[in-house]
């Protein structure tokens, strides 16, 4: 069995950047380093920060005292405030990227743009974007959503960091037909295009694909959904645990991608038990 894992997989600028932070933040800080929801979409990834010192809440409420990091999916700005306001720290670990989006929804919204953002409602990166919008913005997750909204004069589109060229293109073309004037600002960030092209051209190559990411990561969830859309059996896995010999034991090559929150050593350790079941199949 070859084992063959995708050009482009695995930790992102904007994760490695934040675990770089919050490393040195609680190695540096006497006070304890909160993150404030998970840093990143990665279970066993927050588990280890843990083991260093970095303790994730849920809510601000939880702090009382020490440094806040946000996270790299960004916030909405009033949470970084009120954590101000309580003599809290600090420490804003939101990916340049997201930043670039909140600061196009902060112009169309001052332009008297209606703000449309394709992305899945709930993420806290959208949340964190549509709060730049004064909490006016419609969020829509494919062209039947945007085909719902009442015609405006007009809109401006900005996309979640981690959606699909194809979802934008869709949603695209159907809300140039829901108003006059169309702004549209392709935020998609280039890790996620390059994650998601590695992996449909690995999916086309391979028998059997493997996606390892957390369940709760976005752009985990849209590397399972474009390989499985080459037609190849794909599986979601978190951690090298969940694989099943029985997927993988007549596959001749093997395919492994993972999210842009997923650590080089969950990736090793999900190709090194792909291994241990490849010498099983061939040992008989
Ligand atoms: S996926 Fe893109 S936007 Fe999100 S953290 Fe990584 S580099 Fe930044």
């Amino acid at each position: 069995m070859e084992i063959i894992v995708a050009k482009n997989a695995g930790f992102c600028f904007g994760v490695k950047r934040a675990i770089e932070l919050v490393t040195r933040a609680a190695e540096e800080r006497a006070a304890i380093v909160h993150t404030l929801g998970p840093l990143i979409h990665n279970p066993q990834e927050i588990a280890r920060l843990e083991g260093r010192g970095v303790r994730p809440v849920d809510a601000l409420e939880e702090v009382r005292e020490g440094a806040v990091v946000l996270s790299a999916h960004g916030v909405d700005p009033g949470v970084a405030s009120e954590a101000r306001a309580r003599g809290l720290e600090v420490i804003d670990a939101t990916c340049p990227f997201v930043e670039r989006a909140h600061e196009h929804i902060q112009a169309l919204a001052k332009d008297g743009y209606a703000v449309v953002i394709l992305g899945d409602p709930g993420h806290r990166e959208v949340t964190g974007l549509a709060a730049r919008a004064g909490g006016s913005a419609d969020i829509v997750t494919d062209a039947a959503g945007a085909r719902r909204l009442p015609f405006r004069k007009k809109c401006g589109l900005v996309v979640q960091t981690t959606q699909r060229r194809e979802t934008l293109r869709e949603v695209a073309a159907a809300l140039a037909d829901r108003c006059r004037e169309l702004h549209i600002f392709n935020t998609i960030c280039e890790a996620t295009v390059k994650r998601q092209e590695s992996a449909r051209e690995l999916a086309e190559e391979v028998d059997v694909m493997l996606v390892v990411g957390g369940r709760n990561s976005a752009n985990t969830a849209r590397l399972r959904e474009i390989c499985a859309a080459t037609g190849t059996p794909t599986h979601h896995i978190e951690t090298a645990d969940e694989l099943s010999g029985d997927w993988v034991h007549s596959a001749r090559r093997v395919g492994v991608t993972a999210g842009a929150s997923t650590p080089d050593w969950i990736i090793g350790e999900v190709v090194a038990r792909l291994g241990k079941v490849a010498g099983e199949a061939e040992g008989g």
